[in-house]
């Protein structure tokens, strides 16, 4: 490990709330990880995030909502938090909004397994209610190493939590989505989240309009 990453690593860990560190714990991401790594990555990184306890949430969650699929995954869909369903399975997506965003990925010609799937707040907020901004942040680096050790070609990011805490920036959702944007050198599509989907089925036809901009750009870089 060269100085950068050493320094990226640390960073890392007190970001995600170490105070003292034990050397086994510290799960070492390289600059390029190899396809067979991804998984022992993921799964170190889980092993953190099962026990983090940096905000409010780790007192009221069943459990830690940490993210599915493929660790070798090009495309990424990132949501904003688990609900009651994901609370309760551990499983992102797998409620009411999550079905409806199996059938996205299922008319990509996709499965849920080919894809990964995680949110940028990984427990749930009581009552649904809307993520606060130190939760954001407390929770940010997780989705930022998750990223890192996956390497997607391209990240959707649903709704406009996802996009301003992945990226950082204050977008609207209505005006961001459907265009291209860059996260640390990866393609992000940001869409409307599926609940909203729930509650106005007109804009299907927008996210569906910007997952073809998905599927032609994971086609050009196949
Ligand atoms: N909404 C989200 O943003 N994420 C989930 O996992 C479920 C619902």
């Amino acid at each position: 490990m060269n100085n950068d990453e050493l320094r990226n690593e640390l960073t890392f860990l007190r970001d995600v709330g170490f105070t003292h560190l034990d050397i086994r714990q510290a799960a070492t991401v390289p600059a390029i990880v190899e396809d067979s790594e991804a998984k022992t990555l993921l799964d170190d990184l889980r092993a953190i995030a099962v026990v983090c306890e940096k905000c409010r949430l780790a007192g009221s969650r069943t459990q830690v909502v940490y993210g599915v699929g493929n660790p070798n995954a090009d495309l990424m869909f990132i949501g904003e938090a688990p609900g009651r369903d994901e609370d309760l399975k551990g499983e992102p997506f797998v409620g009411r909004a999550g079905q409806l965003l199996t059938d996205i990925i299922k008319a990509m010609k996709l499965t849920r397994d080919d894809v990964y799937i995680a949110n940028v707040i990984k427990c749930r907020p009581p009552e649904n209610r809307n993520p606060e901004p130190d939760e954001l942040e407390a929770c940010r680096p997780y989705i930022q190493r998750q990223v890192e050790i996956i390497q997607p070609k391209v990240i959707v990011t649903l709704g406009r939590f996802a996009l301003q805490s992945l990226t950082g920036k204050a977008y609207g959702i209505s005006s961001a989505r459907g265009n291209w944007l860059e996260y640390n050198g990866v393609k992000v599509m940001p869409t409307y989240h599926p609940a909203y989907l729930l509650r106005t089925p007109s804009a299907k036809k927008e996210v569906w309009a910007d997952m073809k901009k998905v599927m032609e750009q994971l086609a050009t870089e196949a």
